[in-house]
């Protein structure tokens, strides 16, 4: 999503990796071709790390991604249920697409009511799923991205199910243009055009990008509205994601959701934070990682570690992105390739 939901940019930060997972001096491409020449046993523990298969293509792993991305959408379906602490939710998707083979490309966000992104539970967390429930998945092949977000209305009355075909209608009025190769602007006025037909708003500063290796939201934005911007896609990775509010549809920034991404090259002090920062390196390279992983991973420590690394600039925190006059959002959200030859598919479906 554009500036307030950006898990993109990378800022040279690519440069240092290698030398933060003790690869020193290689970029991670060439990490990626030293790994496949050292031997077999090497080989398999960072494949199972990091998932690196460097016998299929670009645009296999985006396909990958996508399946098991769709495996989850069904799997978290049929997994959430009212009142399940969103701990356990979050711990379960993620070990079922590590089970599957893919590694998370970003914590999933487990969003209520009027957060419309980037919540992820802590260890101590104990919010349970209830009203609107955002699931935005994230799932990785290579660093090829599948991105893929439903809203599940978990009240006993279904209060929300009109809002949530708002924005299920919006992705696909969007997608089913794609094949006329529309602009920014013709796919930003379907979206808001099908949301405001029935009677809510999208969130304008909230929007669909395009996707590449290692980079959540990297190039074009897709907007949710219409914004004159007459840019066509090229051949690429995007995501088309609306969101819908009874709201004014806007979003700011909320609390830490302890989120994290490496944002650029520092040394830190203690073992622990240092530990995190190799850890975070070696598996998500300049993908988000989560509080609640690393404190898996090192114990409660990580929550000072990760501290120490957001007060030396080495890490950002992403906050919590709140509708501005607290009303309930929905989402949904696909990925999909725009191959050379102008063919769409869409990966996650
Ligand atoms: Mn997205
Ligand atoms: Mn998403």
């Amino acid at each position: 999503m554009c500036t307030e939901k950006s898990y993109g940019g990378n800022n040279g930060v690519r440069e240092h990796l290698g030398k933060i997972a003790k690869n020193k001096g290689k970029s991670p491409k060439q990490i990626n071709k030293t790994k496949n020449q050292t031997q077999k046993t090497q080989e398999t523990i960072t494949s199972q790390k990091n998932n690196i298969n460097k016998n299929i293509s670009e645009e296999e792993s985006y396909k990958k991604a996508g399946e098991i991305a769709n495996k989850i959408r069904d799997y978290a379906k049929n997994l959430i249920k009212p009142g399940m602490p969103l701990l356990e939710i979050a711990k379960k998707i993620e070990g079922e697409i590590e089970n599957l083979g893919g590694v998370p490309a970003f914590p999933v966000n487990l969003s209520i009511n009027e957060i419309a992104a980037h919540y992820h539970p802590t260890l101590e967390d104990t919010t349970l799923a209830q009203g609107l429930l955002k699931v935005d998945i994230g799932v990785q092949i290579n660093g090829f991205i599948a991105d893929t977000a439903f809203s599940m209305d978990l009240t006993p009355e279904k209060k929300y199910k009109e809002l949530i075909k708002a924005s299920e209608e919006a992705l696909e009025n969007a997608l089913n243009i794609l094949n006329k190769n529309p602009s920014l602007n013709d796919i930003g006025k379907t979206i808001k055009e099908t949301i405001e037909k029935k009677g809510f708003s999208p969130i304008i500063n909230l929007s669909g990008h395009e996707l590449k290796q290692y980079e959540v939201h990297a190039g074009l934005t897709i907007p949710n509205y219409a914004n004159n911007n007459n840019t066509k896609l090229e051949q690429g990775a995007y995501a088309i994601e609306p969101f819908a509010t009874t709201g004014e549809g806007k979003v700011i920034d909320g609390q830490s959701s302890n989120i994290f991404k490496i944002n650029q090259f520092r040394n830190p002090r203690s073992p622990t934070a240092r530990k995190i920062l190799e850890y975070a390196a070696e598996k998500y390279r300049t993908l988000p990682f989560s509080l609640r992983e690393m404190q898996e991973q090192f114990g409660n420590i990580a929550r000072l570690g990760l501290k120490e690394l957001e007060q030396i600039g080495a890490v950002h925190n992403f906050p919590q992105l709140i509708e501005k006059t607290r009303q309930p959002v929905s989402q949904a959200e696909h990925t999909f390739i725009k191959t050379k030859d102008g063919k769409i598919i869409v990966t996650t479906k």
